[in-house]
């Protein structure tokens, strides 16, 4: 089967939703930004537009009115120069127009010839609406000369309140068309900026966790394979989260098979398998660091005898008994292991072995131990030899069992070192 990665299948769980987060927000603020736009031109041509009857209005007391093509304001003519619309447009940029009845009198909107529309006429939806209708109009679709308008109409009225004409002002379609375009396009930035922003946060973070499973993955693959001495990442173990706890667990798991395999179930001592390994590495601390170390081996005297005398049970106990015995005296001084049946290997790292040594087995004679109502004492013999400079493992083993043997034959319960043989 075609095994997938999980960074993979995370960066699915962080993209997708991401893009769709995105697209709705561009789906949800794209008309809101549409309409608020229109909104704000169609209230921005109305307020220039009613500024443009007002100016129209205080022209001069009296009626609108049109005379040889002039349009008048009671006496007063708003002048061939169309300076009433021309100002909007100087303040503004905005076009504006007044028609009187549906034809353009005065604008500022001019034909693709440069003329001026002047004579030009408004739409019958206009007509309809504001002459006839006498209301305001905004229209999305003014049209002159082919050029679109967002306008505002407003009907002109004389003071017997008839519409006789219309005040117009408009913007360009295509400028407000491009100040949507503008603003719409930030905000698809904006939205892209945030979204890249939120997408790389959010890929560190998954980037974090898929690393972390990676190193636990790789952890635990090594103990599979048998590297009992393997580590794993601080940073996984400091995780607060559920990888960290597996992590944790994984060095759990570790630690226990590391002593399943490497203690001695009935004693609880290191078995050969660590004694092995310890050894090797006091050699290497020998050579590299100068530190000088022992090697002791011990074996119960008549364990044989003691055995078919108090049974097999009562043997084990003593295993026990006299382990621990041995590992409380040589604690900071050396390590105990069980090197076979009744036998025991110490490394020992401190000054006077054999000192010492006399002393411990002056403890194993000393300690009796109760089994069943009886109380048993063993004594044991031991052989030590110092590591040498020219020694391997081998060597150093060789010549410790040799002055056991010696002590065994020589009356046992005793401690031999080098200087007996
Ligand atoms: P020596 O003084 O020469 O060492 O004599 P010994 O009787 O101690 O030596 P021998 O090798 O003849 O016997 C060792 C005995 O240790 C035989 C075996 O049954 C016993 N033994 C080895 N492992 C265990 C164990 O785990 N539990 C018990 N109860 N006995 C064990
Ligand atoms: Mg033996
Ligand atoms: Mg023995």
């Amino acid at each position: 089967m075609k095994k997938k990665s999980i960074r993979f299948s995370l960066n699915q769980l962080v993209i997708l939703p991401l893009i769709c987060l995105g697209v709705i927000m561009l789906a949800v603020s794209i008309p809101v930004v549409y309409s608020a736009i229109m909104a704000e031109t169609e209230e921005g041509l109305m307020n220039l537009s009613y500024a443009l009857l007002e100016k129209c209005n205080v022209m001069g007391e009296g009626d609108y009115s049109v005379e040889n093509d002039m349009l008048y304001k009671g006496g007063t003519p708003f002048g061939e120069d169309s300076y009433v619309v021309d100002s909007v447009k100087e303040v503004s940029g905005i076009d504006a127009t007044i028609f009187w009845g549906d034809t353009r009198m005065l604008t500022t909107i001019r034909m693709k010839d440069g003329e001026r529309a002047v004579g030009t006429k408004a739409s019958e939806k206009v007509v309809d609406r504001v002459l006839k209708g006498e209301k305001n109009y905004f229209s999305s679709h003014v049209k002159v000369d082919n050029t679109y308008y967002y306008g505002y109409y407003i009907p002109l009225k004389n003071s017997d309140d008839t519409t006789v004409g219309m005040v117009f002002v408009g913007k360009n379609r295509e400028r407000v068309m491009d100040t949507i375009f503008h603003v719409i396009l930030r905000v698809f930035l904006g939205v892209v900026v945030v979204m890249a922003a939120a997408l790389g946060i959010s890929l560190r973070y998954a980037g974090g966790m898929v690393e972390s499973l990676r190193g636990t993955r790789a952890f635990l693959e090594n103990v599979a394979q048998g590297n009992l001495e393997c580590e794993i990442d601080d940073k996984i173990l400091e995780r607060q989260d559920e990888i960290g706890e597996m992590g944790r667990f994984a060095r759990i798991l570790q630690k226990s098979i590391l002593s399943l395999v490497g203690t001695d179930p009935l004693t609880g001592l290191y078995n050969r398998r660590s004694c092995n390994e310890m050894l090797e590495k006091a050699v290497g601390e020998y050579h590299r660091e100068g530190k000088e170390f022992s090697v002791v081996i011990g074996d119960i005297d008549g364990f044989k005898w003691f055995n078919d005398t108090y049974g097999h049970l009562a043997g084990d106990l003593v295993l026990k008994k006299l382990s621990e015995v041995m590992q409380g005296y040589m604690q900071g001084k050396g390590s105990v292991c069980r090197w076979g049946g009744e036998e025991f290997l110490i490394i020992y790292r401190g000054e006077n072995p054999l000192e010492e040594m006399e002393k411990l087995l002056e403890k194993i004679r000393n300690c009796q131990i109760s089994y069943k109502e009886q109380i048993m004492q063993v004594t044991m013999t031991w052989g030590i030899s110092r590591y040498r400079r020219d020694d391997t493992i081998e060597s150093l083993l060789k010549r410790a069992d040799e002055r056991l043997y010696y002590g065994k034959a020589n009356g046992k319960n005793q401690v031999v070192a080098s200087e007996c043989l």
